[in-house]
């Protein structure tokens, strides 16, 4: 397929071969057309039956529909043609006939339920809409990349299968290793937490995280991508202004590099860069605005996690991403440093869109015997994270850092109403294949 032209590309008074898939056949009597759909968009072929060799005719119009097929001929103008020109073709070739029974529309015609699509995940993403969200992550992916760059991180992969777990024992998946007991990691927590004692000192890494979450929601994966950065001799506050940067980055390259794509979603009017600072509300205010929204029927108290009836009421009422600081430190990890000058209060913080959480991060704990505390504390056995803690007493500078949901930063940009719209072949408790 060496000489295969694009269909974008195909240029009037030139002779191309375009390959790709049949997306549709009209049938005029005397004029046919093809519609010839590649990555780049689709091209007219036109057949006119009197005119043109029998044979050639037959193969063309007897093709069903998603069937993969090259395509020969001069490219013409042609006004009434969807893209201003047609292929008048010369030779049609059949390379891979589809069923003339398929098990989703990829024309989009005939709507599917998301289950169909995820179980013919390959149909589903020949639809020009549902391929712009996968361009769109993947161009999210590259401007958060070029975003840590540029703030001078290393970007490091650390294992996904570990001896212990860290956000607490529920939520793991344990597997077997070498007859042993293991488990899928949860977060590159503790792992990127001793990269910033060592030499690399700013790191970040964009890799799956595995999550047992007994429930299904619109909004929690099993396996998910997380966003990690953590970085040496900076607090909260200046993670907090490296997430920041990572989130209007991916906007902004969204908005410079997906063009197309948003017009596609039909997004171009909606979609906008995130504008001026987060502002930054702490716990507290937060509790007493979701209050004051009279939007739950039982106020908040002090130590309270935030239910979502109530992130939703104060998202709407901020109408904006916030950040929530200064969480009690009972509802905090214990690697969450406290304030030095009230220990029930941590320099934990939330990145919040109107609609979901985004971001988990704070300032660590890096001094040793706190650290060792707060183990005991959650009830967590520190002799098990040996590994971690005995680094603490090498040199472990004050740092801080966050973990970014990639799902749910594409959803949110996209106004998906589900996350599994912004995974390939999403992992729930129903779906483990494809
Ligand atoms: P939530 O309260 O929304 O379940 P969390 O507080 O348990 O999230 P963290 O441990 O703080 O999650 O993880 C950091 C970020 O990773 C979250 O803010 C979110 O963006 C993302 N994330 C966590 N768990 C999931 C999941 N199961 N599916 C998709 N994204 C997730
Ligand atoms: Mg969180």
């Amino acid at each position: 397929m060496e000489s295969r032209t694009y269909t974008a590309d195909a240029a009037p008074g030139n002779t191309v071969t375009v390959a790709g898939w049949v997306h549709e056949l009209r049938d005029l009597g005397g004029i046919a057309f093809l519609i010839l759909r590649d990555t780049t968009g689709k091209i007219q072929v036109k057949f006119e039956k009197d005119e043109m060799d029998e044979q050639l005719v037959e193969t063309g119009l007897g093709v069903h529909r998603e069937s993969v097929i090259t395509v020969t001929g001069a490219v013409e103008e042609e006004e009434r043609a969807p893209t201003g020109v047609e292929i008048v073709p010369e030779s049609v070739e059949v390379i891979a006939e589809a069923d003339p029974e398929l098990p989703l529309d990829p024309s989009g015609k005939v709507d599917a339920d998301l289950s169909t699509r995820l179980d013919n995940r390959t149909l589903d993403l020949r639809k020009a809409e549902v391929q712009a969200i996968f361009d769109i992550r993947a161009e999210v992916l590259r401007a958060v990349r070029q975003q840590f760059r540029d703030l001078g991180c290393t970007e490091i992969n650390t294992p996904k299968i570990v001896a212990t777990g860290t956000e607490g024992g529920t939520e793991l998946f344990p597997i077997t290793y070498f007859g042993a007991e293991a488990f899928m990691n949860q977060s590159p927590q503790l792992f990127k937490q001793l990269m910033v004692g060592s030499g690399l000192e700013r790191v970040f890494e964009i890799g799956p995280i595995f999550r047992a979450e007994e429930h299904n929601t619109p909004r929690h994966l099993n396996e998910a991508t997380s966003i990690d950065f953590e970085s040496a001799f900076i607090d909260e506050s200046g993670a907090m202004d490296a997430c920041e940067s990572v989130v209007r980055a991916a906007h902004e390259g969204v908005a410079q590099n997906c063009v197309e794509q948003l017009e596609t979603l039909g997004l171009t009017e909606e979609f906008e860069v995130p504008a001026g600072d987060f502002p930054r509300l702490s716990y507290e205010e937060a509790i007493e605005r979701i209050n004051a929204t009279g939007a739950l029927d039982e106020p908040l108290v002090w130590g309270d996690d935030l239910p979502t009836e109530g992130e939703h009421a104060l998202g709407a009422d901020v109408g904006q991403h916030y950040f929530i600081t200064d969480w009690p430190s009972e509802i905090k990890p214990f690697y969450i440093k406290d304030h030095d000058d009230d220990p029930d209060l941590s320099t934990g913080f939330d990145l919040m869109h109107p609609e979901l959480e985004l971001v988990s991060g704070g300032q660590r704990e890096h001094r040793y015997d706190h650290l060792i505390e707060g183990f005991k504390q959650q009830g967590l056995e520190p002799e098990a994270f040996e590994y971690y803690t005995k680094m603490f007493r090498y040199g472990m500078p004050p740092h801080a850092g966050w973990g970014l949901g990639g799902e749910r930063l594409v959803m949110t940009m996209l106004d998906l109403g589900n996350i599994r719209e912004a995974v390939i072949f999403p992992r729930d408790r129903q779906r483990l294949s494809p």
